[in-house]
């Protein structure tokens, strides 16, 4: 079955006559388009791809599954939906629940009558959660490139060498390789790495701190983001302990993610051998996230997320914890549920190493 198959099966389920499909990820992972703005009206018989002039050429090429339609000025774009609308004999309309409140009225303003509403339920997110095994070996391949942009950039982990500088060469790294960045990426060291999401900034490395880089790759619309930290100069006792308790968790974590599972448990897990050292208070976030066209896709492993695990989902493993003052540890891998058990897709080692 094709995405768009999958996704009228949804909108069956759900009772949904007829979608506009607006989020550009959900838009990208629906038509294979690659450009940043366009829409795709569905009916259970009928779909169409929506975009404006920008991307006529493109959408010809990219998209195969439905026919293909573009404006340019003057028209505005909601008097274009307007007209495909009609065009499409749609009488009632849902939308996706992350639309703008002030798009919506421009569309209701624009369409005359027809029944405009939100969508009951997120309707693509779940089903953008599996992915299709070419989606995955793309995933991979970005995986490989942050591995090996992990790889390029340790040589300048050494005393005296900025924050930025290191997240400039990490952006240089994906560029030359023809790949995005999937986010700006974090170089935290010393007290900066007890912020989970520190920028890189000016801070220059020093002797004892701990550096974490949390850096991802887009290669092909999907995307990679791989955590290391590692301690310049030498690690103390405490350093040793924190690292290698993330470690175990992050491990236990991976092995626990199995066809059946639930991600509720899974966060569970770490926290429960965090505690082991009374440090699960120091690990606000969840232990993990969807990974695919969006760097945060859809799904959270979190204790408040009922989240059965299947093949083919990709998540993120990141536990962490982070001590104002001193410093923080985080470890991320990118994994795919499957049938035979997890299968970890980034593979830069993770013992703890002291740089240079
Ligand atoms: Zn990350
Ligand atoms: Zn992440």
């Amino acid at each position: 079955m094709n995405q768009l198959d999958r996704l009228r099966e949804r909108m069956a389920a759900a009772n949904v006559p007829a979608l506009i499909v607006s989020d550009i990820a959900n838009v990208q992972w629906l038509t294979g388009f690659t450009g940043s703005f366009g829409q795709v009206l569905v009916t259970p018989t009928d779909a169409a791809f929506l975009t404006d002039s920008r991307y006529t050429l493109q959408a010809g090429e990219e998209v195969a599954t439905m026919p293909a339609f573009s404006f340019g000025s003057p028209k505005k774009h909601e008097e274009f939906l307007g007209e495909q609308v009609a065009r499409m004999r749609i009488t009632d309309l849902r939308f996706e629940p992350t639309v703008a409140y002030g798009t919506v009225e421009k569309w209701r303003g624009a369409l005359n009558g027809v029944g405009l509403e939100a969508a009951p339920e997120t309707l693509v997110p779940p089903l953008r959660m599996v992915k299709t095994e070419d989606e995955i070996a793309k995933i991979a391949e970005a995986c490989k490139l942050a591995d090996a942009c992990l790889e390029h950039v340790t040589r300048l982990i050494q005393p005296g060498v900025a924050e930025f500088d290191i997240g400039l060469e990490i952006e240089f790294f994906f560029r030359r390789h023809k790949a995005g960045i999937a986010f700006a990426p974090i170089v935290a060291s010393g007290p900066n790495s007890a912020r989970p999401h520190a920028r890189a900034g000016e801070r220059k490395l020093e002797v004892g701190d701990f550096v974490t880089l949390d850096l991802g790759a887009t290669l092909d619309g999907y995307n990679s983001d791989i955590t290391r930290t590692f301690v310049v100069g030498r690690a103390s006792e405490r350093q040793r302990e924190i690292y290698g308790l993330v470690l175990k968790a992050q491990r236990a974590s991976i092995e626990a993610m199995v066809v059946g599972g639930n991600g509720k448990d899974v966060d569970a897990l770490a926290r429960q051998i965090l505690d082991e050292e009374d440090l699960a208070q120091y690990f606000g976030h969840s232990l993990g996230h969807g990974l695919g066209r969006s760097v945060h896709d859809a799904g959270r492993l979190h204790f408040s997320a009922d989240q059965p695990l299947e093949a083919g989902q990709v998540w993120t493993i990141e536990p962490g914890v982070y001590l104002e003052g001193f410093g923080g540890v985080r470890i991320e891998d990118d994994v795919v549920v499957t049938d035979s058990g997890p299968r970890i897709l980034t593979s830069f080692p993770k013992e703890l190493t002291i740089l240079p």
